[in-house]
């Protein structure tokens, strides 16, 4: 994702974590500061795992297939560089229970074979 992508979809994650608390608090004029608090937190934990998951989509781990050959990472044993066999989605869990998707390329070395999921 470049980086006017990210303003655009960040900007527009926040502004509804902010309309979505804004009218939560018009709808519920009497909640508690702890309602508050909890109605809040929904919001941000939405908006954290979304900015978190595009962070991480964006680092150069994600996006190591297409670095020249020098730059890619290597079979521990053979130290040669991986052949990319296409992606993979990993599904995890952050914080508040929000799901997170990230898109990883998955590697295989030439020589002996194995799969690996370079991280960065
Ligand atoms: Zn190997």
């Amino acid at each position: 994702m470049r980086r006017e992508e990210f303003d655009a979809t960040w900007r527009a994650a926040a502004e509804e974590a902010l309309t979505g608390m804004k009218q939560w608090r018009l709808e519920h004029p009497q909640a508690t500061l702890e309602e508050i608090e909890h109605a809040l937190d929904e919001r941000l934990s939405k908006l954290r795992a979304q900015l978190l998951q595009d962070a991480a989509q964006a680092s150069a781990a994600a996006e190591w297939t297409k670095a020249p050959t020098a730059e890619r990472p290597v079979c521990p044993e053979c130290q040669v560089p991986l052949i990319s066999r296409g992606q993979e989605v990993r599904r995890l869990v952050t914080e508040g229970d929000r799901p997170l998707q990230l898109e990883r390329s998955q590697g295989t070395c030439p020589r002996c074979g194995r799969a690996f999921f370079p991280s960065g």
